[in-house]
């Protein structure tokens, strides 16, 4: 597929459009074109994965599509609303309203409970009744099957449950889009596995579109659609013919494991 193609008319289906972006940092009097040029747009209820080398744009491209960072030029729309131009604050306001964020190394509070990490983007929001905080942040962790685990502190949690705390406290706002940046780069196989399913489970039962940056093509044909970029391009972007299930993975998984702990007849 030819990734220069230039975008068709707005669609209701369309979650992000992205027309021509570019990012260029400034350091001194040195200019780093992070982006140089992507168009692009994201469907409801889309599972992506974004690939590419270290330094190809993964990053910038996420921090703009999650309303963290503008574009130096060109335009983003998100659920139809022009973010190019837009103050630091409405920026703010629309992050918390529609994106949830989940990253590599889990970035939880080290001396919070589990629900209590999972509650904090609320403590942010601009709601004013805290009454529900505790139930939803209890629904959030159950979600993501870690209600008995909502006391611990990370450091009593492993890698993966940590991972699912985070992914929890980014599903709190009930948002349309996650943004996950490498959230298996610091897990093992198995584990990444199971994370992937619950990225799964939240696409298609919850319809969260879904984006993730991985190194791991493994990783990436859990998606429906990989994304490459190359020098601040995308380099190529093709549908998953049929995509990695993970949970049909996880069961296979259990069923081996079980076939091996039978005694030898
Ligand atoms: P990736 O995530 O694919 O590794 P990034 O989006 O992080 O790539 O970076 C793309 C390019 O932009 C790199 O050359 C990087 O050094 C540069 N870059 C990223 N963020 C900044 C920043 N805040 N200031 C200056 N340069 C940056
Ligand atoms: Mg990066």
């Amino acid at each position: 597929m030819h990734a220069e193609k230039t975008l068709g008319p707005p669609t209701a289906l369309e979650l992000i459009r992205i027309e021509d972006v570019h990012k260029t940092y400034h350091i001194g009097d040195m200019q780093v074109h992070a982006l140089r040029g992507v168009s692009l747009t994201i469907d409801r209820g889309s599972f992506v994965a974004i690939m590419g080398p270290s330094g190809s744009g993964k990053s910038t491209f996420m921090n703009i599509v999650g309303c963290l960072d503008k574009p130096s030029s060109g335009e983003y729309l998100l659920d139809s609303v022009s973010i190019s131009k837009m103050h630091r604050d409405e920026l703010a306001d629309i992050r918390n309203k529609k994106v949830g964020f989940v990253f590599q190394q889990f970035n939880l509070l080290a001396r919070t409970t589990a629900l209590e990490n999972v509650e904090l983007p609320l403590l942010y929001s601009d709601e004013t009744d805290t009454s529900n905080f505790k139930n939803r942040a209890m629904d959030a962790l159950t979600a993501v099957g870690l209600a008995d685990r909502s006391d611990h502190h990370p450091s009593q949690l492993s890698g993966g449950q940590q991972q699912r705390v985070a992914i929890a406290r980014s599903l709190i706002n009930n948002p349309q889009l996650i943004l996950a940046d490498e959230p298996t780069g610091a897990l093992d196989s198995k584990t990444s596995v199971e994370i992937m399913a619950i990225f799964q489970r939240l696409n298609r039962e919850k319809n969260i579109s879904i984006v993730i940056v991985t190194h791991e093509p493994d990783i990436a044909h859990y998606a429906d659609r990989i994304i490459v970029f190359k020098d601040g391009k995308v380099q190529s972007d093709e549908r998953v013919a049929e995509p990695r299930d993970a949970a049909r993975e996880l069961r296979e998984w259990v069923a081996d494991d079980d076939d091996e702990e039978e005694p030898a007849a």
